[in-house]
């Protein structure tokens, strides 16, 4: 299984991450009024594809195997 971690402080909302996975596991949301990516889906949904680990051009998403 993998997990994947944004980094909240790097991400800016691009949406690129989103738009890049297979299989819809993450999304954009809001907290305090700061929007950024999240991992939503279920953790074994992950393939490990490291799309949204290249498509990110601030660094902000690191994909682990665990
Ligand atoms: S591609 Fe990077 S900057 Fe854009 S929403 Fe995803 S994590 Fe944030
Ligand atoms: S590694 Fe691939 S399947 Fe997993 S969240 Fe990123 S884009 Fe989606």
């Amino acid at each position: 299984m993998y997990i994947v971690t944004i980094d909240i402080e790097k991400c800016k909302a691009c949406g690129d991450c989103v738009e890049n996975c297979a299989v819809q596991a993450l999304a954009i949301v809001e907290e305090n009024g700061k929007k950024f990516a999240m991992f939503t889906g279920n953790p074994d949904d992950c393939l490990g594809c490291l799309s949204c680990e290249e498509v990110c051009e601030e660094g902000a998403v690191t994909v682990t195997e665990y």
